[in-house]
């Protein structure tokens, strides 16, 4: 018999209680789709007519949007691929606050428009007594052609040659300024610049001096740079961008610049990520010299790269909330992540587990070359494909699949993940209605 006369109608499979719910929550559209997909799989017989609706049920994505929440498992902390730093709960819970109408430019005891995101503002402000005044824009990026547009559109901009950094996927810092209309005066060289190198560079055309973190890379050996505080009495503004975002010293990464160190030390103004150390939502800090960050606010540009309500929720909530879960990755016990290894691999004997020790890193975000100790629970190789597609990330060590647990939060409880790699494992075989 002809099996396409057997597969039933897209009316009749949508009236199925479990679509007509899916439709409400995902959008027709969404649910149409894994139907017609379902009820062609029926045509070419890889599934009995009975099985449509089952299937396009399975099918269904668990949100209206294509990105799924994954677990980062690769031991990397800011993994830029899956989304840099993961929210708190109360930043989360702010984003779910702000996403309907909010008073983020409004005053409701005046009734008055407001200074937009003044709450942000006001956070950043108090946990970084050093900056007389914040602004915030999209990312660091666009801090950066904030600052070079307003202060040194069609002037100088004195960079060394050992920070002109790319910072990923093609991105290079230096096309990025040159971008706004100004121009880069390279000083010193690849491994050694000294502030004299700078101070010959000065001049009329000086807009700003930049010095740029080197926070995907290390050069070691013989090396010399100039200080932000050398620089910073050579008589024009010193930009500094530090990447990572850290408002104050992290003792546990030495290396790695704070803003409030840097604004001490002189400073006019410091750049910054939201979505790195901070661990916040993706965004670009400016703080520094009140007069400069309002030239900045007040420039054309700032309006297109202005930040949403969500992000302004997100970013308050980081700042003033607990502790961030990559705070929590970056401090967690390496005793405490060798247990959870151990139990999680008991747990998965049958899947030839072990646990092991193990090197987590920052990330591209920050503190290059700096291992974190770690463990992590081993699986065979083949895992490493039904784990992605489930969303559990691990990364590729000597022949085998490691789960990295610094990066895996604690309060996901480790039963629950050995059940969902079980899970993830048995959906290659198991096939509950054809
Ligand atoms: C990450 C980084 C950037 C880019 O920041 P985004 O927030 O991704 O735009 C710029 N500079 C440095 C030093 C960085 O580490």
């Amino acid at each position: 018999m002809d099996s396409r006369r057997r597969v039933p109608r897209t009316d009749a499979v949508l009236a199925d209680p479990r679509l007509t719910e899916a439709t409400l929550r995902l959008g027709r559209g969404t649910v149409k789709s894994a139907v017609a997909a379902a009820q062609e799989r029926a045509r070419r017989g890889e599934i009995t007519a009975e099985c449509v609706a089952d299937a396009a049920v399975a099918a269904l994505p668990p949100h209206a949007t294509t990105l799924r929440p994954v677990i980062n498992a690769t031991g990397v902390l800011l993994h830029t691929n899956l989304g840099r730093a993961p929210l708190s709960a109360a930043a989360r819970d702010a984003v779910l606050a702000a996403a309907g109408c909010t008073d983020v430019e409004y005053d409701l005891a005046t009734g008055r428009r407001d200074r937009r995101g003044r709450g942000t503002l006001e956070a950043l402000a108090e946990a970084c007594p050093a900056a007389e005044a914040v602004h915030v824009v999209n990312n660091n990026a666009a801090a950066l052609v904030l600052a070079a547009t307003a202060l040194a559109q069609g002037r100088e901009i004195v960079i060394s040659r050992g920070e002109m950094v790319e910072i990923g996927d093609g991105f290079r810092l230096p096309d990025l300024l040159v971008s706004t209309g100004a121009r880069l005066r390279e000083v010193g060289t690849t491994n050694r610049t000294t502030a004299a190198d700078y101070a010959a560079a000065l001049g009329p055309d000086t807009g700003f001096l930049l010095k740029v973190h080197p926070s995907n890379f290390r050069i070691e050996g013989f090396t010399a740079q100039a200080s932000v505080r050398e620089l910073a009495g050579l008589g024009v503004p010193v930009v500094v961008d530090i990447g990572s975002g850290l408002l104050a010293a992290e003792p546990s990464l030495p290396e790695e610049p704070d803003a409030a160190t840097v604004l001490r030390d002189g400073a006019a103004l410091v750049t910054a990520s939201g979505d790195k150390l901070l661990g916040g939502p993706q965004a670009g800090l400016l703080l520094g010299r009140a007069d400069l960050i309002e030239r900045l606010r007040r420039h054309p540009l700032a309006r297109a790269l202005r930040v949403d309500k969500l992000t302004l929720a997100a970013l308050e909530a980081t700042v003033r909330g607990p502790r961030t879960p990559t705070a929590h990755a970056l401090h967690a016990d390496v005793r405490l992540l060798r247990q959870r290894a151990e139990r999680l691999a008991k747990e998965l004997t049958e899947h030839d587990a072990l646990a092991v020790e193990s090197a987590a890193r920052v990330g591209g975000g920050g503190a290059p070359g700096v291992e974190l100790p770690s463990a992590a629970v081993s699986l065979p190789a083949s895992y490493t494909e039904p784990l992605r597609r489930a969303g559990i990330i691990g990364r590729i060590e000597s022949g085998r699949l490691l789960l990295d647990l610094r990066t895996v939060p604690a309060d996901l409880a480790d039963a629950e993940l050995a059940r969902r790699i079980e899970r993830a494992v048995a959906a290659g075989e198991e096939r509950p209605c054809m």
